[in-house]
């Protein structure tokens, strides 16, 4: 790039990233997702380091935030508050460590300070004489925003220390100035609630805890932030006089001695193995805690260290933020599909420009019911926050109205099936709109698919697609029909070559032995799932004396109330569905609970095994019940008792080590059978070692 372009190229990326600061920090409203800001934060900071002539004292590089706004009083700062360098992988801290490394005398030996990075706002809090005298958001760094009189309302932030504390400890006197920071922020459920409060006051929402946190705390009326449940963590000193402070630890249990909350998780190490350790275990913890968690900060302890290395643009080096990876986005709302339940509920989804979410590429969304989406006002043609967290399914949060273009068109709840063309109803006093018509074909395909899926009959191999097709085939009608499929019926389909087909058909087949519980979960009976068929299973023991018992009958069983007996009472009145039972029963499906065999006769009695890696025609749950069906056992892990380790594709090292070093004896799947097959004797040919 020539130098002209160079420069032309950083004044945009100053222009546009100041905008998005202003929507960002003043506004709490952003209009980009933090991946698409950091990289044009990335891209600036690139030039700037191959161009140095070129950086400004007011470029964003060497600013955080956004000014302080007018309508609040101004605070200094007695020093200036940071941002956090950012680490999005371990090669990153690794490096990070490398550069502090260089920069100190061989001789400094270095220990670390691990905290959860709260994704909250910072806020600074001054004690003059143990009395809060005044609270100031982070604003540029250098000069933040006077929020006192909001800060007073949380009430985690002691207005006086030291603060009385309920394990009556002695605390210390309070030193006569201290400047504490520390993290405020909104807990998960407080976020929903406040965003859904919002959404039916036709009020604007926030796209996530943070900005609800700091849309929150900058309020101009104090009484509007005593209404929200926000919370404080402290985890560092500002500034102090009256008492010496030599490192973070002491400093984050002198904070906690005077009373301020301080996150339980923090961790003290010398061995930066252990650091690194301690970030990994942090990413599995995420999704447990109810305030979001975007990261963790690695701080070197000692306090002359960190001055020795001190800040450079708007970041200290003596710390670094390991980033966890993003779990929003904001994408494109392309179109509304409807999705047609097993129980004919139609509910909509969001078909959106692909888009990645922390290293998956996310197409579809959830938009709830369609009075959610009209409560939030999401368009057509709206650009959308989405979220996706741990397994859930990924949501879309919100529009982002400051994006529209005038194109965008409202989405209309359909009038009519999107299956089967018949029109759609809406049950007086229900969110929920459905379609009504039994042989709906919308409906059987999730009916089908439900009825083989792993928690229900667990035919391996048949999920959502080959549903679609074999009902759009005219194969299946109803569910029994799984166990009229011939090896003529499937040969001839797209995909089906002689060993798929076999195997399907060995899978059907064997679904047929599946314990009772398994087939009163598959048939889809409103709020019956695995548990509840687990326990009618348990009581009733066959299928006949679950579909003759009364409602009432049906209540005597713990854990059945009055909703979940009536909707199996009405299931079996049908008489469709006693149709179904019935063909299910010619086609020779297990329909009671039959004892286990346990004696010595049993192919598998007295064995003991343990399941590694992914089998090839089974799941793990199905080869459970399968060495159990024939008087087997099996356990968790392996020990010196284990008869045998079954084990799949990518077995778990833990397991397959510790049975290579006791010579446990290892099968595959087909050793298995085979052993099933031969009875008692059968001596399996180990197909790993
Ligand atoms: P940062 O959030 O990456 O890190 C600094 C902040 O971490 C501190 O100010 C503090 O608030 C917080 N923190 C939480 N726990 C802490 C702890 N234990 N110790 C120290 N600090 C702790 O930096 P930043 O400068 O506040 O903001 C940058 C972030 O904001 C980036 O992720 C960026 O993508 C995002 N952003 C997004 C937009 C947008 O338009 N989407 C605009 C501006 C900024």
């Amino acid at each position: 790039m020539a130098d002209q372009d160079v420069a032309e190229r950083v004044r945009t990326l100053r222009e546009l990233i100041q905008y998005h600061n202003y929507h960002y920090y003043v506004l709490d409203q952003p209009e980009i997702s933090d991946r698409e800001y950091d990289a044009l934060m990335r891209e600036l900071r690139e030039l700037e380091e191959a161009h140095p002539e070129l950086v400004t004292p007011d470029s964003p590089t060497q600013r955080v935030g956004a000014a302080p706004q007018p309508e609040f009083g101004k605070v200094e700062h007695a020093r200036p508050m940071t941002s956090l360098i950012d680490a999005f992988s371990v090669a990153e801290v690794r490096a990070w460590l490398g550069r502090v490394r260089r920069l100190l005398p061989d001789e400094v030996t270095l220990d670390f300070v691990v905290e959860p990075k709260i994704d909250g706002l910072a806020v600074a809090l001054t004690y003059i004489d143990g009395v809060l005298v005044r609270g100031a958001t982070r604003g540029d760094g250098r000069v933040g925003e006077d929020v006192t009189l909001n800060l007073r309302t949380i009430p985690t932030i002691p207005l006086r220390i030291p603060a009385a504390r309920p394990d009556a400890t002695a605390a210390p006197d309070a030193p006569a100035r201290i400047e504490v920071r520390g993290e405020v922020y909104l807990p998960i459920p407080a976020f929903a609630a406040l965003n859904r409060e919002q959404e039916e006051k036709g009020e604007r929402t926030f796209a996530n805890p943070r900005n609800a946190a700091a849309g929150s705390l900058r309020q101009l009326d104090p009484r509007i932030t005593a209404s929200r449940p926000l919370r404080f963590f402290a985890y560092a000193i500002g500034d102090i006089q009256g008492h010496t402070v030599a490192t973070q630890w002491e400093a984050l249990h002198y904070l906690q001695a005077l009373g301020f909350p301080i996150n339980p998780d923090i961790a003290h190490f010398s061995d930066f193995e252990q650091v690194i350790a301690f970030c990994q275990a942090w990413m599995q913890k995420r999704d447990t805690l109810n305030y979001e968690v975007d990261g963790v900060v690695i701080k070197i302890n000692d306090f002359a260290t960190q001055e020795r290395l001190g800040i450079v643009g708007n970041a200290p080096r003596w710390a670094v933020a390991f980033k966890f990876p993003a779990r929003e986005e904001i994408t494109l709302l392309r179109d509304v599909g409807v999705n047609v339940g097993r129980t004919g509920m139609l509910t909509p989804y969001a078909i959106l420009e692909p888009v990645d979410i922390g290293g998956v590429t996310v197409s579809q969304a959830s938009l709830h019911n369609y009075d959610d989406v009209a409560r939030k006002d999401i368009r057509i043609g709206d650009y959308v926050v989405v979220k996706r967290a741990g397994d859930v399914i990924p949501q879309v949060v919100q529009p982002i109205v400051s994006r529209r273009t005038g194109t965008e068109r409202a989405v209309q709840p359909p009038t009519h099936c999107p299956a089967c063309g018949e029109p759609t109803v809406r049950p007086e006093g229900e969110v929920a709109i459905y379609c009504v018509n039994a042989s709906c074909p919308g409906r059987l395909v999730r009916q089908i698919e439900y009825f083989a899926s792993q928690g229900g009959m667990d035919i391996e191999g048949f999920g959502s697609r080959l549903a679609e097709i074999f009902v759009g085939k005219g194969l299946l009608r109803n569910v029994a029909d799984f166990y009229r499929l011939t090896y003529d019926d499937l040969i001839q389909l797209e995909g089906f070559d002689e060993t798929r087909t076999r195997n399907l058909l060995q899978a059907i087949a064997a679904s047929k032995e599946r314990p009772l519980w398994r087939l009163i979960a598959a048939l889809g009976i409103r709020n019956v799932g695995g548990t509840v068929a687990q326990t009618l299973a348990q009581h009733l023991r066959s299928l006949d004396a679950l579909m003759n018992a009364s409602a009432e009958e049906l209540q005597e069983i713990e854990g059945i109330g009055p909703t979940i007996a009536e909707s199996i009472v009405s299931f079996f009145q049908l008489p469709r569905n006693r149709e179904v039972i019935e063909a299910l029963r010619a086609a020779g499906v297990r329909l009671s609970e039959e004892p286990k065999p346990t004696t010595t006769a049993a192919p598998l009695a007295d064995k003991t095994f343990v399941i590694t890696g992914t089998l090839p025609s089974m799941s793990r749950e199905a080869a459970k019940e399968l060495i159990e069906a024939h008087g087997g056992r099996v356990v968790g892990s392996v020990s010196a008792k284990t008869d045998f380790l079954l084990v799949g594709d990518d077995p778990g090292g833990t397991k397959y080590n510790k049975a290579r070093t006791l010579g446990v004896p290892m099968i595959g799947e087909d050793d298995l059978r085979r052993m099933i097959a031969q009875g008692p004797a059968a001596n399996p040919a180990p197909t790993a070692s």
